[in-house]
């Protein structure tokens, strides 16, 4: 199962899958719509619709250009079903009731004052301390590309109302991510889990692992993380005295992986706890390799820390795709999405194949790659058109002047395959 956001970009760059499978079972793929994130309520803000209305659109969009593209799914799930909701409040109060797992904090965050309501990190605007760059958000500064807080921006901004937000005391749930680094390490570094050989570390890729014993090892470590923020967009916290806020959506998003796979389950007769539960479970996530740490380090210690499920046994995450020398930019407006690659060639026969062909042909596996109209045209001429295209002329030449229209049977010496 996966997951995209409401950009669905022509490179493999917001798709996060998971592969559970049982030996003895078929392997079902899926993948989903995350509908939680602060992004969907700006931009319904700015499109003057609710979130759901975008949530909708987006989902409904996505969905029908993977199937254009002929990229098929066991199923294809959303955050906003109820059935996650459900089960990512049941997972936050299992860690409640483990003890030790999540922890109750005050802290200080922005609030604007004409809006009454916290700012999540999104919603803020300000100064770069990096680069200067004036619209770095409370998160990220999309220019330098430098990770931030809101307490780091230089003359911050409410995107509510525009005005100066003020201080103010909130409190929030903390996951006890500091306590996982220990076991994480031995895990990455030796596929060793709980003293048993979980998974073979030399079958997962140098810079999946690279990536995540940097994060393990440099500077302070893991620190806790808090899985709530005021919002009113999201999965409520069904924790006592915690109304009006709901949970972070980097901690419910991959509780979308054991949610779509009950609804895959019910949809098809199976038991969904197959393919969660028990040692014969294989859980792959295909991601892009800026989700490497939240399905490396972040959600397989969620998983252990609620104790009943199964941690992936790869991630064979991708690297990026670039287009035409720069990174991909939904804000720059740098790139093509995959819709607007099917409207902009709705009359080209193939368009599909063509566009598949140039992804699989130039796959990011273990470096950046570019996407380039030229290469697209030649990969396109010269590997399907003339390579293939002719390959498959020769043998209907063939097969007619020789065989009057009909394929023979192969032979292994002089024996036909059907006489085996
Ligand atoms: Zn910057």
């Amino acid at each position: 199962m996966g997951r995209s956001t409401s950009d669905t970009w022509l490179g493999p760059t917001r798709h996060l899958c998971a592969l559970p499978s049982v030996a003895s079972a078929a392997m079902p793929f899926i993948c989903g719509s995350d509908e939680h994130g602060a992004a969907i309520t700006i931009r319904a803000k700015k499109e003057g619709i609710s979130p759901q209305e975008i949530i909708d659109k987006y989902h409904a969009l996505n969905k029908q250009t993977f199937e254009q593209l002929g990229i098929s799914f066991d199923h294809y799930d959303r955050t906003s079903a109820p059935l996650h909701h459900e089960t990512a409040q049941a997972f936050s109060l299992k860690l409640i009731e483990k003890g030790g797992e999540l922890e109750e904090r005050l802290s200080e965050q922005y609030f604007d004052e004409e809006y009454q309501q916290f700012l999540a990190d999104r919603y803020i605007m300000g100064e770069c301390p990096n680069c200067a760059n004036p619209e770095a958000y409370g998160d990220q500064c999309e220019k330098c590309g430098a990770t931030l807080s809101p307490m780091e921006l230089k003359n911050p901004k409410s995107m509510l109302s525009g005005a100066t937000p003020v201080l103010r005391e909130t409190s929030h749930w903390y996951f006890r991510l500091d306590k996982h680094g220990d076991w994480l390490r031995e895990w990455i570094k030796t596929g060793v889990l709980d003293g048993h050989q979980h998974h073979d570390p030399a079958t997962w890729k140098k810079h999946v692992v690279g990536q995540c014993l940097s994060w393990l090892d440099d500077g302070e470590g893991l620190q806790p993380r808090s899985i709530t923020r005021d919002l009113d967009w999201g999965i409520p916290v069904p924790m006592p005295g915690a109304e009006g806020k709901v949970l972070y959506v980097w901690f419910d998003a991959p509780i979308g992986y054991i949610s779509s796979t009950k609804q895959w389950a019910a949809d098809n007769g199976k038991n969904w706890e197959d393919y969660w539960k028990g040692d014969n479970v294989e859980l792959i996530h295909f991601i892009g390799k800026d989700n490497i740490v939240f399905h490396c380090i972040v959600f397989p210690a969620m998983l252990k820390a609620h104790g009943d499920y199964a941690l992936p046994v790869n991630v064979p995450a991708n690297q990026f795709l670039n287009f035409e020398g720069r990174k991909f930019s939904k804000s720059k407006g740098w790139g093509i999405e995959q819709h607007e690659y099917l409207e902009e060639f709705a009359n080209f026969p193939n368009k599909e194949d063509a566009l598949r062909w140039a992804l699989i042909r130039n796959l990011p596996e273990n470096k950046d790659a570019d996407f380039k109209w030229d290469e697209f045209v030649d990969f396109y001429d010269k590997d399907l058109a003339d390579k293939l295209g002719n390959f498959i002329n020769r043998v209907i030449v063939l097969t007619n002047n020789y065989f009057d229209g009909n394929v023979p049977m192969p032979f292994i010496g002089n024996r036909r395959i059907a006489d085996f």
